[in-house]
């Protein structure tokens, strides 16, 4: 194995708490503008939009929420077009936002431990739903939506992004319904070729449901099925393959007592049982190719699997290989608990577990899980190129700790080669912070041979500490050289994800 580290000159702590606690200061402002201030120099065929989502307040009239998680969601739109990238960030209008600006004050109970004030009687059996829309942005069927998990997404204009209100996909959901923030884009979907987009929906309880849609390139749905899992499950995120959605449900139990009193959220009331296994349940897609062709043949089962895995919030990617599928994610040996008293931005990076990058190989036939470490670095956020969603891959980019060992903020992005093994690291220690990594592929021209996979762009955004100021990083997928470095004029709190669309929205 060879590690090539491109930015090696920070060798002690690489980071400082007090800088990294600053990337969480509120962004109240909204901004248009092209950026004018830029190291290098934008790719010329670099043309597009990408989106990203994450919390933009940290605090609502100055009272701090507690946790990021419960902050309102933020849309930031970075364009390209002709070697020039614009700016623009706008709050999601929820209903929830428009209320708590008006008020000046925290009117709802956050997920992850945000409480009204007045103490536990004014929290007692109120299980209003905030729904925050800061945790994905896609772009799909011409639609650009905002994502939460446990309700249905808002619609944006991807032009200026006005909120345009809650969304039902046409009608594919009723009020109040889930739907995921981790749509997963199949690149050949249907008979024809074409992409589809699959996302779920978790109704948790004593039993579980889990429902499919898969979603045409017109954003017509294309399918709707389910499946039910015993137990509760708290699921995040998905994989997919040609003929399999494929879920973690990690060992957690859920007790709402503290939760119905008003003394704890939701979050807080979750608690993770190590020392029970993870199931990893298979549900076989309705895709429109399979239907006919796989009805008898193993593809047509749900297959449940347990593994000792530990935590995962992120899947990298999944892809089928003879009797085995291979599914690559981002463990926790724990799953942190939300406290009550805690404060996150105290948080003592030394005392929690990092992810890491796992390889679990599930076996349809024997029933058996290997699993194998691919990435013992400190590590989250994990990306492929688009077209090897679901398939056999060999990259991917993930943001990363500068450190080799322990856990710490991210500050580097890592490329893992997993078929030689090698690791290429671009680290912005000591002074930056990362978001997730986006990768772009660069489109080939017409008459050029298929690309390799790793020709493109990685984009990041990172929380310049020494400057209190965000910057837009693109570097050089293929080495993980810096193109360019796009300053802009203020910080980004710490986003969650995004997504690029070809279409350039300036
Ligand atoms: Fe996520």
């Amino acid at each position: 194995m060879t590690s090539v580290e491109l930015n090696p000159s920070v060798f002690e702590k690489s980071y400082q708490r007090e800088d990294w606690q600053r990337g969480y200061n509120s962004l109240a402002q909204e901004f248009d503008y092209w950026i004018d201030e830029i190291d290098g120099e934008i790719p010329a065929d670099l043309k597009g939009t990408l989106f990203r989502n994450g919390p933009g307040l940290l605090d609502v009239n100055g009272n701090p929420i507690h946790h990021p998680f419960d902050g309102d969601g933020m849309i930031c739109a970075i364009a390209f077009q002709n070697g020039r990238a614009h700016f623009r960030n706008r709050f999601v209008k929820t209903e929830g936002y428009l209320a708590e600006q008006a008020a000046g004050k925290i009117l709802y109970r956050g997920v992850f431990g945000t409480d009204k004030p007045g103490g536990w009687l004014a929290n007692l059996l109120d299980f209003r739903l905030k729904n925050i829309a800061n945790t994905n942005v896609v772009y799909w069927g011409g639609k650009l939506r905002a994502l939460w998990e446990a309700a249905e997404p808002h619609a944006l204009d991807p032009r200026t992004l006005e909120t345009l209100g809650l969304d039902t996909l046409d009608g594919v959901l009723k009020p109040g319904d889930a739907f995921a923030a981790h749509p997963r884009i199949d690149p050949g979907c249907a008979a024809d070729g074409d992409a589809c987009l699959v996302n779920f929906s978790i109704k948790p309880g004593l039993s579980s449901t889990i429902t499919l849609y898969e979603f045409a390139p017109d954003g017509k749905l294309l399918q709707k099925y389910a499946h039910s899992t015993p137990g509760f499950a708290f699921i995040h995120d998905f994989a997919i393959t040609p003929h399999y959605c494929i879920f973690f449900q990690n060992p957690v139990t859920f007790n709402p007592l503290n939760f119905l009193a008003g003394t704890r959220s939701a979050a807080e009331c979750i608690q993770f049982h190590p020392d029970k296994p993870t199931k990893i349940v298979l549900i076989p897609r309705r895709g429109a190719a399979d239907k006919a062709a796989h009805q008898t043949t193993p593809h047509a089962q749900v297959h449940t699997f347990e593994t000792l895995s530990g935590f995962v919030f992120h899947h990298a990617n999944a892809f089928e290989e003879g009797d085995e599928v291979v599914i690559d994610s981002v463990c926790y040996e724990d799953l942190p608990a939300v406290e009550p008293e805690g404060d996150f931005r105290q948080t003592d990076f030394d005392a929690i577990a990092p992810g890491h990058l796992w390889r679990f190989r599930v076996n349809l036939q024997t029933g058996t899980v290997d699993r194998q470490l691919l990435e013992d670095r400190c590590c989250e956020f994990p990306v492929v190129h688009p077209a090897k969603v679901g398939r056999a891959y060999r990259y991917a980019y993930l943001g990363a700790a500068h450190a080799p060992t322990g856990n710490a903020p991210l500050q580097a992005v890592i490329k893992v080669d997993t078929h030689s093994g090698d690791r290429l690291l671009w680290s912005a220690a000591p002074w930056g912070y990362v978001g997730e990594p986006i990768f772009v592929p660069r489109s080939p021209s017409p008459d050029s041979e298929p690309s390799a996979e790793d020709d493109g762009w990685v984009l990041v955004m990172v929380f310049d500490s020494s400057r209190d100021r965000s910057s837009l990083f693109i570097l050089d997928a293929h080495d993980l050289s810096q193109i360019a470095r796009l300053h802009l004029k203020h910080h980004v709190p710490y986003g969650l994800h995004g997504s690029f669309t070809s279409e350039c929205f300036a």
